[in-house]
Parts: structure tokens; sequence; C-alpha cells
């Protein structure tokens, strides 16, 4: 049963989408006589830079034709629908699979080789090298084309069919990761794609209340947004995300609006936070997701343009939610991080700024090291974060215990007094305070989810969830 996998094939002004081609390829093989037997649809690292959107490549499990046969259908569609007038689109088609008689894949799209399946776990976590996909693809006897013009309009040798990259890990992405989740896309006829879409936000509020919380991040209630209508120029009309793909159907099958040229039920590692890892403050890379533990250590701060700044140190002797592994050297500025709770974020930043210091916590995100005025900054853009200690006292000036008023300083080192009633107190006394928050997960709302973070209300967490909708 070959694989045939496709990644690269639009553009930001230009519009169309991976998995639109991808559905067209699937309608062609099954025109040609194959089975499609499931759509994957897989986004891989959300910090790389050249991607369009949102990382996404897609594979399609089919059955009744031959790796050769589906290779010329795949690579005919994508020569036809994918934007490779755009110089940053670099289409990439990869097909796994021998021609029918060597056959070395079961029904479930198994045994994949290891090799793939790591790269596949690499592609969420790394910037990885046309090169090496190329050259594993060879290795396992897979097929790969770079479409288009030299493989993209304006591509180098290194580049060239960049999309097979992205390509080949959808071949390995059954075999690497163990999170699913489903979703339901309906597409306009192509001839509207630009224009306004036509969608009736009241449907689709009233079929997401209907689903959730299997169905989820079709709306964002407090905003008003829905979420599943995308603003980019493609040909998705909606796509409706959940965790069972008759619930998603039904969702999508409730809403009105502009005639449903074709849809089609996608696999998906979105919504699985399969991009992070458990990492250590002080020693984090690059361009890639993390869950940290730490201790906050500054007040936060909303910068210009409305973004919430708060420092976090390495909390010693831990690492990662869940990993289990014991943390060890001593602490230095290096094991600081800053967390970022962005604008678009939206009332997520009221939770990040209701943290104080000493508040011990686990941060998601993507880490990035900025170049700031004083060095390299290592950022962590937050994604969600779960409170695990809340300081719930602050220090406060004594109160006279005769006249109930705050006392006075006595000088340097030397106390509080009271000055009318002669009283004494040795230094300041610890208060409770209110806060804001309780122990447990807070997260971004819908409108600001990336696709692979696993929203709270899908369960599964380590303490209790505060989920958003
Ligand atoms: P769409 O949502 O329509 O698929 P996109 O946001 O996925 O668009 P692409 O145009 O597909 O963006 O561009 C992503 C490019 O990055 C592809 O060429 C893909 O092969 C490549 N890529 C994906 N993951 C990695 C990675 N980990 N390292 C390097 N390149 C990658």
């Amino acid at each position: 049963m070959p694989i045939v996998a496709v990644d690269d094939t639009d553009s930001r002004e230009r519009g169309m989408c991976t998995t639109y081609v991808a559905t067209r390829i699937a309608e062609r093989l099954a025109d040609a006589g194959g089975r499609v037997r499931r759509r994957l649809l897989v986004r891989l690292n959300p910090a790389v830079k050249h991607k369009t959107r949102g990382n996404a490549a897609v594979a399609l499990h089919v059955s009744g034709v031959d790796a050769g046969g589906a290779e010329a259908v795949a690579v005919e569609a994508v020569e036809e629908f994918a934007a490779a007038s755009d110089p940053r689109t670099s289409p990439g088609v990869v097909v796994a699979g021998l021609d029918a008689a060597g056959d070395p894949f079961d029904a479930t799209g198994s045994p994949i080789p290891e090799a793939v399946a790591a790269f596949a776990r690499r592609a969420l976590r790394e910037r990885l090298s046309v090169a090496e996909a190329v050259g594993l693809a060879d290795e396992h006897g897979f097929r790969h084309a770079a479409v288009g013009p030299a493989g993209g309009a304006d591509a180098t040798e290194a580049v060239a069919g960049r999309g097979r990259i992205g390509a080949l890990a959808a071949v390995g992405a059954t075999a690497a990761f163990d999170d699913w989740t489903f979703e339901r896309i309906a597409y306009r006829e192509l001839d509207r794609c630009g224009t306004p879409r036509e969608v009736g936000v009241e449907s689709v509020f009233a079929a997401a209340e209907e689903g959730y919380p299997t169905v989820w991040d079709t709306v964002d209630r407090e905003t008003g947004a829905a979420v599943c209508v995308p603003n980019a120029p493609g040909p998705i009309l909606y796509g409706i995300r959940g965790d069972d793909a008759d619930a998603c159907r039904a969702v999508a099958a409730a809403v009105d609006g502009e005639r449903v040229d074709r849809a089609a039920t996608f696999l998906t590692n979105q919504g699985t936070d399969a991009h992070l890892a458990p990492g250590r403050i002080g020693d984090l890379r690059d361009g890639a997701g993390y869950r940290v533990v730490g201790v906050v250590a500054s007040a936060t701060e909303t910068k210009r343009g409305g973004h919430v700044h708060v420092e976090v140190a390495g909390d010693r002797g831990a690492v990662g939610a869940g990993s289990g592994e014991a943390g060890s050297g001593e602490e230095s500025d290096a094991d600081r991080l800053r967390a970022v709770a962005f604008a678009p974020t939206g009332r997520f930043r009221d939770r990040v700024r209701a943290l104080r210091p000493g508040d011990r916590v686990t941060l998601c995100g993507e880490h990035e090291v900025r170049d700031d005025a004083d060095g390299p900054e290592s950022t962590l853009k937050l994604e969600k974060f779960a409170v695990r200690d809340l300081v719930r006292t602050a220090p406060a000036v004594p109160a006279c215990p005769e006249c109930g008023r705050s006392m006075s300083s006595a000088g340097r080192d030397q106390g509080y007094r009271c000055r009318d009633c002669g009283t004494s107190a040795p230094g300041k006394i610890e208060e409770p305070i209110e806060r804001d928050l309780e122990a447990g997960w807070y997260e971004v709302p819908p409108s600001a989810r990336r696709h692979v973070a696993k929203p709270l209300v899908r369960g599964g967490f380590d303490a209790p969830t505060h989920p958003e909708r």
C-alpha cells in the first residue's frame, strides 16, 4: 500500500493549500482504481521560518495503485494546483511503497522504517535539510519529486523540492506519533477563492455548542470569532477539529453558508502538543518547543504592543514536567528565561499578569534566542502554563499591637517601632495576599492557538485545567 505525501504547495499571496491539493490527488487516485484508506494532516515544526502559515504536510495511505502510478498522479495534480509561480513555494512529493508485488506496508500504514519515523519526530522540533530528506528517501527506495520550475520558481539546489522534507515527515507520521485528532475540512469553489467567505456565524456557534467538548476550537466565545473559518485567501471554507471524526462531520454539516465544493476528513496531529519536549531553563535550543519548570523571578511587564513579559528562573532539582529526570548544577544568569505572552493571545495575558515572583510554574511554548541590546536573550513564546505553587503572602510593615497603626522604621536593620506607644518589631511580617490564579493549567484562547498545541479540554494533563472556549 503506497503512502503518497505532498508539501509546500501554497503561497501567502496566491493562496492554495496543501490539504486541497492532496484532496484532488486523492480523487484522482480513486478515479485510477485506488482506495484512499486514510488522509493524514501532519503539522511540523511551527518555528520553521520558511513555512507559509501552519507548516502542514499531507500523506495519503492508498491501496489498489502502485507507487509509480501514484507518483505520476500526485506530480500531475501538484503541477496543476500548486502555487508554484510564487518563488517561495517549493513543492515536493514523496511516495513510499514498492510496486504491488513488493508492497512493504500493511493496512495501517506500518511498518514504516524507524529512521523515517525518527525523521518525522525531528521535523517537529528541528530544522531539517532537503538533502537529508532526499538521502533518507533514496535509502529506503521511496520515490520523490521536486515539482514546478526547477522545484520551485527560483529554487537553488539546496532548497529545490523543499516540500520533500515535510512530505517525508508525513510518510513517517503514523509510526512517530501516538496521539491523533480529526479535522473535517470543507472547501470553497476555486473561483470564489479570494472573495469574502459566506458562512453563517450563528450556525457555527450553535453547532460548536452542540459538538463541545468532543469538537473544540471551532469558535472563541469571548471574542465572538468563528475560529474554524480561516482568513487566508486559500480554498478552505472552514475546518472542524475534534476527537471524533463523526462528531466533526456532524458539526461541519450543521454550518450554513456558501456552497461546499468538496470536503474531506483528515487524521491529524493537531491539538496534541507533539512539538513539545521536556527541557531545562539554561539548556534550550533555538526553534524548538519545550515544557520547562521554573520560578517566577520578576514582576510581569506589559511592553509596547501589549506583549506581556516575565522572567522565570530555572527550578533547580526539577526538569520539565513528566520527564522524571533530576536537574543539576548551580543557578546562573543563563538559567533564566523570558516568557512572553504576545498581544494576540488576548485574555491569556491577564493570567500571565497575575503571576508574582516566587510562584512555581511549568511553562510550554516555542523557545527562541532573540538578539537584544544586551546580547542573546532566551525567550519562550507561551502557549500554556501550569501554576504549581502560588506565593500566598507578602512582606508588610507590622502594625502596632497597642494602637493598630503602622509602625515606622527604627533605622537601617533595626526593625520597626511605634513612636507613640513605644512598641517594636524586629522586621517586616508576612501578610496574606489575594491571588487571581489557582493551581493548574491555563492556556491561550482558541483564536490564538497554534495548530499543534493541545487544548486543555482534551484532558490528560497532570493538574486541574482552566480551559478556554
Ligand atoms: P500549508 O499550510 O498550505 O501546507 P505551510 O505553512 O505548511 O503551508 P509550506 O508552504 O508547506 O508551509 O512550507 C513549509 C516548508 O517547510 C515545506 O517545504 C516543508 O518541507 C518544510 N519543512 C517542514 N518542516 C521542516 C523542518 N522541520 N525543517 C526544515 N524544513 C521543514
